[in-house]
């Protein structure tokens, strides 16, 4: 069976950096295993669902180039979860539950003064017709419960009952269905929770591979259980580490500055949080990966550790830089036009790799541009000896066209007329022409600056 994996977002906020890291080893495992790639939206929760997350979810995946073989909604899928439900009614695996929350809640206090596991005790199993009718009758609605096979002879007496999955991440899991309550599949107002919608479609769309984050780890017991009271074969499950702020905390769909849309906004490159996401909490060194089929070749999944990695943005800025400094003039043009940059100058594709090696972000290398096309920045100025020597120096510029050899012939003349040589030498004429005191190699901004540029900057 080919390779067929899912991203299984709900569309009830904006994506962030960790979310990304699951979509990304889902995307990743595809590419590597030549595999399709599901974008499922888990919006059965109307409520809180809305298209435009979905669509921006949808724009993020694609800007860091992911390219979903098929989008899918749960909400669209009623029919086939519903009868899900009543395969598993027909089987005596769902049963009705009429406890409330305070019901439930003293129960499991009373278990756990008994020392007994507070788990839930199949108590609605026992009632008869007319206890139900008589709840009905008082208004309640049931909710219902997934009967878990973890029992001999009768349901109240559980026995240790082993669940194992060689988890592609996190090597043989074992989970005993004992341990746990029979989950609630479908709420008291008729609304599934999340793992029947989920299970039904992984069945149904040919998951082969469920890639999560490691919360997810407690739920699949329950879970492989599902499908094969519904008659199909669990898929493999990999479940990642996952990625805390700075100092700890989980991320959110409400930690808004790691949003993939606010990291895209402040500039920041598809493949620099495409490799951090990735590479973060696992023993791969963490480097900026030129594409994500070059990540894919090298990706493996069992590399990440166990325990939650944090993310820190200044790791997300050296990449960023690594990869700014190498980009070629055509991936970075639309981009410049963007910053305002005139591309029709036949300057710019020069420009760009002049400048480059010395912006964090492609947009700042709209600063250099009005540096070399309208004049110096106000970062520096010459006083003093350093003025009067700048002065001599612009009088010696050697006559003629202005190419990748008029700086070396310049300063030797500079050198030998005024003794300077080194910094002192080099330094009032970089702040004399660019206002700064840093900045690309001044052999390679003069061609740009052309003699009339570099004249119109003698101090
Ligand atoms: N919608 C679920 C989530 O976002 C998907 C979990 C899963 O991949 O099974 O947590």
């Amino acid at each position: 069976m080919p390779v067929t994996v899912r991203f299984a977002p709900s569309p009830t906020g904006n994506i962030h950096i960790g979310n990304v890291r699951t979509a990304l080893f889902n995307w990743l495992y595809a590419l590597k295993h030549d595999g399709q790639f599901i974008l499922r939206f888990d919006d059965t929760d109307t409520a809180r669902s809305k298209q435009e997350y979905a669509d921006q979810i949808a724009a993020d995946l694609d800007w860091l180039g992911v390219k979903p073989h098929r989008v899918e909604y749960q909400s669209k899928r009623g029919i086939a979860h519903d009868a899900a439900v009543e395969k598993l009614k027909q089987s005596g695996r769902l049963y009705p539950c009429y406890e409330t929350a305070e019901e439930l809640d003293r129960r499991r206090k009373i278990r756990l003064t008994r020392k007994l596991p507070p788990v839930y005790g199949r108590e609605a199993l026992k009632l008869t017709a007319e206890e139900k009718a008589a709840y009905e009758a008082e208004g309640r609605k049931p909710h219902w419960r997934f009967l878990l096979p973890n029992y001999a002879e009768t349901p109240f007496e559980t026995k240790r009952t082993e669940v194992h999955w060689d988890d592609v991440v996190r090597g043989r899991q074992t989970v005993d269905l004992a341990s746990m309550s029979d989950p609630v599949l479908i709420r008291e107002d008729g609304t599934y929770l999340y793992t029947l919608p989920s299970v039904v479609d992984d069945i149904d769309m040919g998951v082969t591979h469920v890639i999560r984050g490691d919360d997810h780890v407690t739920n699949t017991g329950a879970q492989i259980a599902l499908f094969e009271a519904l008659g199909a074969d669990a898929p493999a499950f990999g479940h990642h580490n996952l990625l805390t702020t700075t100092t700890g905390e989980g991320l959110s769909k409400r930690s808004g500055a790691l949003s993939i849309s606010a990291l895209r906004e402040a500039g920041y490159e598809p493949m620099a949080v495409a490799s951090l996401a990735v590479l973060i909490g696992t023993s791969e060194a963490v480097a900026a990966a030129s594409s994500l089929e070059a990540m894919a070749a090298t990706f493996e999944p069992s590399s990440s550790s166990k325990s939650a990695a944090k993310f820190d943005p200044a790791e997300l800025d050296v990449l960023n830089r690594q990869i700014v400094h190498g980009l070629p003039y055509e991936a970075v043009a639309v981009r410049l036009a963007d910053a305002g940059i005139d591309t029709n100058d036949p300057r710019t594709a020069a420009f760009w790799l002049v400048v480059r090696g010395n912006v964090e972000k492609v947009a700042d290398a709209a600063a250099w541009w009005a540096i070399v096309t309208q004049g110096p920045a106000d970062e520096a100025a010459l006083e003093g000896d350093d003025l009067d020597y700048a002065r001599t120096a612009f009088s010696l510029l050697p006559e003629g066209d202005v190419d990748a050899s008029t700086w070396s012939t310049w300063t030797g003349a500079v050198k030998e007329a005024t003794g300077r040589k080194g910094r002192a030498l080099f330094m009032p004429l970089r702040v004399a022409l660019t206002g700064k005191t840093s900045g690309p190699e001044i052999a390679d901004l003069l061609p740009l600056l052309g003699r009339e540029g570099i004249l119109a900057r003698q101090p």
